[in-house]
Parts: C-alpha cells; structure tokens; sequence
C-alpha cells in the first residue's frame, strides 16, 4: 500500500538523538540547555513525532521529515524543560481559596519571614534563653493558645495530616461514633472513611444522611468506643428536613460516657465572618469554648496561612499527640512555620489581620468598592483596545472556595470581553499559556474576570496580555 510506504519512509527519516545533538551543539538557542535536558528533549521530540507519523496525524510532502519540522519540536520540549513548572499566576476567577491555583495567598508579613528564614540559619530547635536544644513548635503553640482560648495546640503538614494524627492517638483500634450527614470527601480524594482506616480506628456511622439525633450517638457508645467525632461539612450544604447534633449536645454525651470528643473544623476561621456581612462558618474559638477535646483545622483555607494542619485540646491529649512517632512524620518544616508565625500574630488584632492577610481581606470587601475596582479595569482594557473589544463590567457572585461558605456566593463585579476576531475560547487559551497565565472564566461568548481575587498590581499583567493578543491579530 503506498501509505504504509511512505509512512515507512517518514518513519525512516526520523532523526537520531545524536543527530539532534549535534544539530543543538551548533544552534545558540541552546547555549544555555544543559547536556541532560538536550538528550532528554531530543529523545522526547522523537518520540512525538514517531507516534504522530503511527497516528496518521502527520505526513512528509516530500517524503521525509523537514529539518524545521524536528527542530521546533526540539525547541519547544527544551523550552518547557527549562521552565520552573510551579509558576505565579493571576486568579481571575474569583474563588479565593482555589485549591487548583494554591488556596491562600500569603502576607506580607509571612512573606518577609519566609525570606529572612530560608535564607539564613535559624533558633528552630535551640532555646537562646538557655543555650539548648529547644522546641520547634513552641512559639505557634503559645499563639494558638492565646488566640483560641485552648490549653495546648501543635501544628502538622497539612490538615488531612491533623486528623489522621488525632484518630491515631486517641483511637486506635476502637470505634469512632460520626454522623452520615458528615463522612465528608475533601478535593484531592479526601474522604473522612479512608483517613479513618488508614488510622485503625473504626469508623461508627449514626443517623440517616440528613438527620442525626444525640439518642443515634447514644445508642452506639458502647465499651469499644473511643472518641465521638464532628466533622465541619465545610463543601456541601445540608438543607431542608434536617437534624445534627452540636459540638455542645457531643460534649455533654462525652463527660456522660467519659469519652473525648473531637471536632474536624476543616476551614477553620478565627474571626466571625458574619460580622462582616457574610455567612456565619463556625469560629475556632467557638468549638475550643464548647469544651471539644480535640479541635482540627487547616491553615491555608480560611485562616488566610501556608499549608498546616493546626490541633488544638486538652493538656494530656495534646501531650500523647507529641509523644506519637507519626508526628515526627507530619512535622512542619521552618519556611511554613515562620510563615504561620507572621500569619497568627497578625489575629492579636483582628482589623490588623482583615487588612493584612489577603485572604481575609478579600472575602469582606465590599461591593461598592468591587465595582470601582472593576470599572477601572474595564477604562483600561477599553484604552487598550482600541475599539477591537467589547468590554463592560457586570454584577456576578465569587466564591470563597476551600470548601467553605458552600452556599454562598459573595456579591461581586466582573469586567467582561469579547475580543472581536477571536473566539472567547481562543482568549481563554492564550491568556491561560501566557507569561503569567491569567485564569479567568467563559460565560455566554465572554470571558470573564472577577476583580476581587486581582491584585491592583495584577491589572497591568491583563493590560498587556490582552494587548500582545490584538497585536499578534491583523487588525
Ligand atoms: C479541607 C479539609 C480537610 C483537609 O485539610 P487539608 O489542609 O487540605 O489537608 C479535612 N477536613 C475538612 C472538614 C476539610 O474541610
């Protein structure tokens, strides 16, 4: 068949990975690839193209490859190589907590210190007053303490990290009484069951999905449970015939049986958000007060810190928490530390802390000042645009993501276009593979960016994004 011959014939002049190394010797492109990334993109080059020859999707005119077409392949596997892949982007879609585009951006104050720390030596395990070895966790534990009311507290890697800690030391082999209306899947494949078993506790579910009584909890203590178990649903809403039992209805079973009880806040927040005009998420302060054993929560999400999973209780469990080997395990490296240091002395204040930690400060801001902020950035791009965009701002609703405030959307004002001579989902693409991406969303043949997640310093990376895509657009 003459297809499959000159499929053999293109297959045949593929190159070899010396022939592209000599070719990249000789090209200043490359001045800079190191040896290993050469290799590694000519082999990568050879390879797409083989299967793009085996797939049909490509065919040699002459019957064989051109020089050009195996050199920008080349070019572009290097040029991806020598990328850093965990790159800054702009979130424009208006989710403060997106746990795809790196949850909480940090403060300033948190920044200054992850500089200052990474780049010298530090006191993380030396106490100065004595001259010895000290504790890393010390100085959070007391902002913990001071902050949320509890007797002890103690941080980990993450949250998911805390719970699994939490099972482990206080229920190891015995039974766990939780809600059904609460065995919860977190993003990432999270899911209160899975930690449990991983943990060796055993998972004891009550109730019926939407409804659980203090009598279901009751009915299931027996001499094999261990701890009784709240779990924040933090990512759905429950509404209508519904029923849960409060961490107050657990605690007072707990001193009745003399078990401990524990509460998974997840998206755990030191301020009362309804303070602020917005729904009401359940305060650290709150479940520490209501006399919980053992609370959890995550520093990145509402908090507004680096990634931690935060534990705060009683003395004697937090104590059997630290003598686990499983800590040493989940232990919190200094960067994320001195970064939840800066975070939490910013909470000795809170207007301080609303101001300071853009998380915080993004989810109360008003509306009236979303929609000056938006309408600035419109007058821009329309400056910019020259008549080749359509741009106007509208209301819409952001969301605080993390899975938290599940059900409510924040009133908010998008600034929305439509370039002329490019589809809305060409804009998307290209604004997505920039440099820095800009993240935003389609809606009715129009992408749209939501300006509470925007940075003031952000609107001139938009500006000139939008303006290299009309430029590279015949008019
Ligand atoms: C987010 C969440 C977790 C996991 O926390 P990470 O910090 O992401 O590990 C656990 N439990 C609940 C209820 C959560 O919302």
């Amino acid at each position: 068949m003459a297809e499959d011959k000159s499929r053999n014939q293109l297959l045949r002049s593929l190159p070899g990975v010396d022939n592209l190394l000599e070719y990249m010797q000789k090209d200043a492109w490359f001045a800079e690839v190191p040896r290993s990334v050469r290799i590694a993109s000519a082999r990568e080059a050879i390879e797409e193209l083989r299967s793009a020859i085996l797939d049909g999707a490509l065919t040699g005119e002459a019957g064989s490859l051109s020089e050009e077409q195996v050199q920008q392949k080349v070019q572009k596997a290097a040029s991806q190589r020598m990328t850093q892949n965990l790159r800054y982007l702009v979130n424009a879609t208006g989710v403060i907590v997106h746990t795809n585009l790196g949850r909480s951006r940090l403060a300033a104050a948190a920044l200054e210190s992850i500089q200052t720390i990474g780049a010298g030596y530090s006191n993380l395990e030396f106490d100065l007053d004595v001259g010895k070895r000290g504790s890393r966790y010390s100085a959070v534990e007391d902002l913990l303490c001071e902050i949320s009311g509890a007797e002890a507290a103690m941080v980990v890697n993450n949250n998911a990290g805390a719970v699994l800690l939490c099972l482990d030391t206080i229920a190891k082999g015995k039974k766990v009484i939780v809600s059904r209306g609460e065995l919860v899947e977190i993003g990432g494949s999270f899911r209160i069951p899975d930690v449990m078993a991983k943990s060796g506790a055993l998972l004891q579910e009550v109730g019926a999905t939407n409804r659980t009584h203090a009598k279901d909890y009751e009915k299931a203590v027996d001499n094999e449970t261990g701890l009784l178990l709240k779990v924040h649903t933090s990512n759905f809403g429950l509404v209508g015939f519904t029923k849960s039992v409060s961490l107050e209805e657990l605690v007072a079973l707990g001193e009745k049986y003399r078990l401990p009880v524990m509460e998974d806040l997840g998206s755990g927040t030191f301020v009362d958000f309804s303070k602020y005009n917005l729904v009401r998420e359940p305060t650290v302060q709150e479940s520490v007060a209501s006399g919980a054993d053992v609370v959890t929560f995550s520093g990145d999400k509402l908090l507004g810190g680096p990634q931690a999973g935060i534990i705060t209780g009683s003395k004697e469990i937090l104590e059997r928490i630290k003598q686990n080997p499983l800590t040493r395990a989940l232990r919190i490296d200094k960067l994320t530390l001195t970064a939840l240091e800066s975070t939490l002395r910013l909470y000795r204040d809170e207007k301080r802390a609303v101001e300071e930690i853009p998380t915080l400060n993004m989810l109360t801001t008003p509306a009236e000042v979303l929609e000056e902020k938006a309408g600035r950035l419109a007058a821009m791009l329309k400056k910019a645009g020259d008549g080749r965009m359509e741009i106007d701002v509208a209301e819409g609703a952001s969301r605080a993501g993390g899975g938290s405030m599940p059900l409510e959307g924040l009133p908010t004002f998008c600034v929305r276009v439509k370039v002329n001579f490019i589809s809305v989902n060409q804009v998307e693409q290209r604004l997505r593979s920039g440099c820095p991406p800009i993240i935003g969303r389609i809606e009715e043949d129009r992408f749209i960016m939501d300006v509470r997640t925007l940075a003031e310093r952000e609107f001139d990376i938009i500006i000139q994004a939008f303006e290299s895509m009309l430029q590279s657009q015949p008019g």
